[in-house]
């Protein structure tokens, strides 16, 4: 199996250490070519509208959205803005899965926070109690989700912060900033 790793900006090494840990082998992205025989790709935190600037520049918008038609992908935190379809601003965004997010919901870098969350998902991949500690940073909110969409799991106050819709995943916390590689195998299970 190889995994790519969108490599424009934000944390993608320490997506490629937990695949690594994992005995995966996974690529850095930058350029539409190299694409070509992956079978998933992760699209790490950071700032979306970094990312997106970046993927416009390298001409990659337009072969992300092909590969992801076909192909499990996953964003964290900015990577799942620019999953989505709505981001409520002008911004370039992939728009491949049916959620629609609030960026920056919980307020500014100081307002950062750490929870751990009850993923019930995560029991496909692990016997232990699916409980993740679950790393906010700057995160967005998942508002709203279509139909075909599935939530992982809600904060307590049921706001949605993990989604899944078929092969796309998207996450508002960032679990390659934590030791659990729990979802890491979640997602390879998606892409498997
Ligand atoms: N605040 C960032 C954005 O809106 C996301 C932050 C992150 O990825 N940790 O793009």
């Amino acid at each position: 199996m190889k995994i790519g790793v969108l490599a424009l900006q934000g944390s993608f090494l320490e997506h490629q250490v937990m695949l690594q840990r994992l005995g995966v082998d996974s690529v850095q992205v930058r350029l539409p070519q190299q694409l070509d025989a992956l079978d998933g790709l992760i699209i790490p935190g950071g700032e979306s509208t970094t990312i997106g600037k970046l993927a416009v520049d390298f001409g990659l918008l337009e072969p992300l959205r092909q590969f992801g038609k076909e192909h499990a992908m996953w964003g964290t935190c900015a990577g799942s803005i620019f999953l989505s379809k709505d981001a409520h601003r002008e911004q370039p965004l992939l728009g491949l899965m049916d959620i629609q997010v609030e960026r920056n919901a919980f307020g500014r870098q100081v307002d950062s926070f750490e929870i751990d969350l009850e993923i019930p998902a995560l029991k496909t991949v692990s016997a232990e109690t699916p409980i993740f500690h679950s790393i906010f940073i700057r995160a967005p909110l998942i508002e709203s989700v279509g139909k075909d969409v599935e939530t992982l799991v809600a904060l307590p106050n049921g706001k949605i912060v993990a989604a899944r819709q078929g092969h796309l995943l998207a996450t508002s916390f960032h679990p390659e900033l934590t030791e659990d590689a729990r979802f890491h195998r979640y997602f390879l299970e998606v892409v498997s």
